[in-house]
């Protein structure tokens, strides 16, 4: 028997476990795993716009205005 008002939490499963996604203006970002500590690398966002940071798995997105200041007219 299940009382009627029990709601299950629909789908709670995250994308990945924790990405942190970190919104940036700059199309050329430097992670350095911040608490978690990795040797600085320089992300390129200007393909894609987003990229993981292959260490820490962070994510950057490029800002929408950033991104629109960068795209070749
Ligand atoms: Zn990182």
């Amino acid at each position: 028997m299940q009382p009627p008002g029990s709601t299950k939490p629909s789908s709670t499963r995250a994308a990945s476990a924790a990405v942190e996604t970190i919104e940036v203006t700059s199309a050329k970002v430097a992670c350095d795993g911040g608490a978690l500590g990795h040797p600085r690398v320089f992300l390129d966002l200007s393909v894609h716009g987003r990229i993981d940071c292959p260490y820490c798995g962070r994510r950057f997105v490029l800002a929408r205005g950033a991104a629109a200041a960068s795209a070749s007219h």
